[in-house]
């Protein structure tokens, strides 16, 4: 048996984990990440779609966090010096309900207001003639109703998540590609077992999206409801057509369409509550192209190139839990940002860090404690 020390142990290198160890590498810390990059993990399935203000959360407090959080992204990007890593395309809203009761210009207002509250990513709101979406997007029929936000943009998880894990290894941290469990929790340290490695830390970051329950498990009394939700996204090509500038689509249907370098259109996603099954379905399939056939048909003929399923780690009222395990303090959970956590990660990656180091978090984080779900 190996066996390694570290003063704060990662368990999870999706794009919250990764971000992680990168501050804490450049904090002069050495981090052990352990991850054996799960089938399903959500970092390298999900989209890619930034777009705080253009966002219906139910919560008021997913908005500051999500504000800070992007606008830490673009700072963060700049950092890394890889520009292509975050790229602006903007994004149409379309309204396809004749029966709508939401018009153009009140969503326009309405989205106006969330940058006048100060949304990052945002940009001008435009409201256009909808018979003309196919100038934006050319493979739209016309719409009821359409509103142009310039601001919004796209990242590639996987490309983010590993930008951000070989700077952390360059600076210092360790990685093992192995299944992590915890071994014990004493007040001194912490063991865990990774593989034939045993792993003795002070702090830990549980940073296991979908399976950070479980993981936990019968360790601490505090509830910690995040579960796995499926989300299965296919990956269309559209040959001899650059689709990279064309703009995100989303409207008051519940998928999306998203284009990447050079003729690629991602069509998403599902939202599945089906636990630990992440396997691609003939009816995930069925249930996009519903949505393909109505506001682009001619993207049926695009071709297939394969169907990429993560498990998002949802909680149940939308926000992600950040902070330290209430009978566990040397336990510090990063998880359950749902279906934005490649916009939020890497800033709860950094206010994990902080926690994980005695600082004094960059802003208040009681409205995601663990504590909330304990009554
Ligand atoms: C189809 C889809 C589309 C999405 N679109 C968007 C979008 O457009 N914009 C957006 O902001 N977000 C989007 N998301 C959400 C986003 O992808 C997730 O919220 C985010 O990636 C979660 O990151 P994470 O690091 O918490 O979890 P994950 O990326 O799941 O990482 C957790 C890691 O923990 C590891 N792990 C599990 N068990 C263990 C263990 N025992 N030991 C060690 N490691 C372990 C896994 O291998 C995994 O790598 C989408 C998600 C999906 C599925």
């Amino acid at each position: 048996m190996r066996q390694l020390s570290s003063d704060v142990a990662i368990i999870g290198a999706g794009v919250v984990g990764a971000a992680c160890a990168y501050f804490l590498a450049e904090m002069g810390h050495s981090p052990t990440i352990i991850d054996p990059m799960e089938q399903g993990a959500a970092t390298p399935a999900g989209a890619g779609i930034v777009a705080p203000g253009v966002t219906f959360h139910p919560s008021p407090y997913y908005f500051p966090l999500a504000y800070r959080a992007v606008s830490y992204l673009e700072g963060l990007v700049d950092k890394l010096g890889n520009e292509r890593l975050l790229e602006r395309c903007g994004l149409l809203y379309l309204i396809t309900d004749p029966r709508s009761p939401v018009d153009a210009e009140s969503l326009a207002r309405q989205l106006r207001r969330h940058g006048m509250e100060g949304a990052p990513m945002h940009g001008h709101v435009e409201v256009i003639d909808p018979e003309y979406v196919h100038r934006y997007f050319p493979l739209l029929v016309p719409s009821q109703g359409a509103v142009y936000v310039d601001g919004p943009g796209r990242l590639n998880g996987a490309n983010l998540r590993d930008a951000l894990l070989l700077q952390a290894i360059k600076r210092g941290a360790h990685y093992i590609r192995a299944r992590a469990s915890i071994d014990s929790i004493s007040q001194q340290e912490i063991a865990l077992k990774a593989d034939s490695t045993t792993i003795t830390t002070q702090r830990l970051v549980l940073a296991a999206g979908a399976w950070s329950r479980q993981i936990i498990g019968q360790f601490s009394a505090v509830s910690l409801p995040i579960s796995p939700q499926r989300g299965q996204i296919l990956h269309l090509e559209v040959p001899d057509t650059r689709t990279d500038q064309w703009p995100i689509v989303m409207g008051d249907f519940p998928h999306y369409l998203l284009t990447f370098p050079v003729c690629k259109v991602l069509a998403g996603a599902t939202h599945e509550d089906v636990g630990f099954h992440p396997k691609p379905t003939l009816a995930g399939i069925r249930e996009i192209a519903d949505t393909i056939y109505k506001v682009a048909p001619s993207l049926g003929s695009a071709r297939l190139l394969g169907v990429n399923v993560g498990l998002r780690p949802v909680t149940p009222d939308g926000l992600p839990i950040i902070g330290r395990v209430p009978d566990l303090p040397s336990v510090i959970v990063a998880s359950g940002h749902g279906a934005y956590g490649l916009q939020l990660g890497p800033y709860t990656g950094m206010l994990a860090a902080q926690l994980a180091t005695d600082q004094e978090p960059d802003m208040d984080l009681t409205p995601y404690s663990p504590l909330r779900f304990s009554s």
